[in-house]
């Protein structure tokens, strides 16, 4: 042990006006970072002071989905986060050079992710979104320390098999105790020309980790919405202007508008 203080985390202190969702998955590539992105645009349109925490080691890829590559500058002790669509956010991204991989450990990730939320200048948050990496790894208990009172998104696809690793990353919340918001769906269909639905990845995903995390936790985690699959959405992220921004009236910004208007 040494003498110096725990650092304050203001999100972390009775009182904290700030709501904090941690957005998690089982696997990589459910959209979890498009989930999150689009989310924190379209609640930043909506008028409320949004930050994002990529925490993504394995994928940061946030930034870019908000098209800035903004470093955060240093002011005294503080660190001030970039802004982009009216979203302050960090990235794990932000402090390696050029496109290295992370390679912390967990105590070193541990540090990381508590200079994030004590020493980035915030402001006051309506808003703070965490970018999980998937699974159940250090970052997202590292996250149950320093922020109890985040509450937790899922993101599944509709594959059952998917679905079954997702509940894995949400029952952690019986360890943690922290609170499982709820279920996003992303994938769930592709709407083709004629009118119909093409289930690529299957159906039932969303409900049955639903089903299962409200079994395990004793608490009714609803599904939240289902994102269907669209090419503007991809294309968005890629161009740095989410969906919610670019085609508010696509059916998939549509569904991402209903969630955010939900939290
Ligand atoms: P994760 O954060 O879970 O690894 P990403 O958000 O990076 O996933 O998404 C993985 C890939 O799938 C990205 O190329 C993204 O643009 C694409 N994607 C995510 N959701 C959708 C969707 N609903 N429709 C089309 N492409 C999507």
């Amino acid at each position: 042990g040494s003498d110096t203080p725990e650092p304050v985390i203001p999100f972390a202190q009775p009182g904290s006006l700030t709501r904090v969702y941690a957005v998690a998955s089982g696997k990589g590539g459910v959209g979890k970072s498009s989930v999150t992105v689009n989310l924190a645009a379209a609640l930043a349109k909506r008028g409320l002071a949004v930050g994002v925490v990529d925490a993504d080691i394995y994928g940061h890829s946030v930034p870019r989905m908000l098209g800035t590559e903004e470093k955060p500058t240093q002011v005294d002790s503080m660190i001030m986060p970039p802004q982009a669509l009216g979203v302050k956010l960090i990235s794990i991204g932000m402090f390696t050079p050029g496109n290295t991989p992370v390679v912390w450990r967990g105590p070193m990730l541990h540090r990381a992710l508590q200079q994030f939320l004590a020493d980035v200048w915030w402001g006051d948050l309506d808003v703070l979104l965490l970018d999980l990496p998937p699974g159940t790894g250090d970052v997202a208990i590292s996250i149950a320390q320093l922020l109890p009172n985040a509450e937790i998104l899922i993101v599944t696809t509709p594959q059952l098999a998917a679905a079954e690793v997702a509940e894995r990353a949400g029952a952690i919340a019986t360890q943690t105790h922290q609170q499982v918001v709820g279920v996003i769906e992303n994938m769930s269909w592709l709407d083709l020309p004629d009118g119909s639905r093409m289930e690529i990845f299957g159906s039932g995903g969303g409900e049955a980790v639903s089903d299962a995390l409200t079994k395990t936790l004793g608490a009714r985690v609803p599904v939240l919405g289902q994102i269907p699959l669209d090419t503007r959405l991809r294309e968005a992220g890629d161009a740095g202007a989410p969906i919610v921004l670019a085609d508010p009236d696509s059916p998939a910004a549509q569904a991402l508008i209903k969630i955010a208007d939900g939290l």
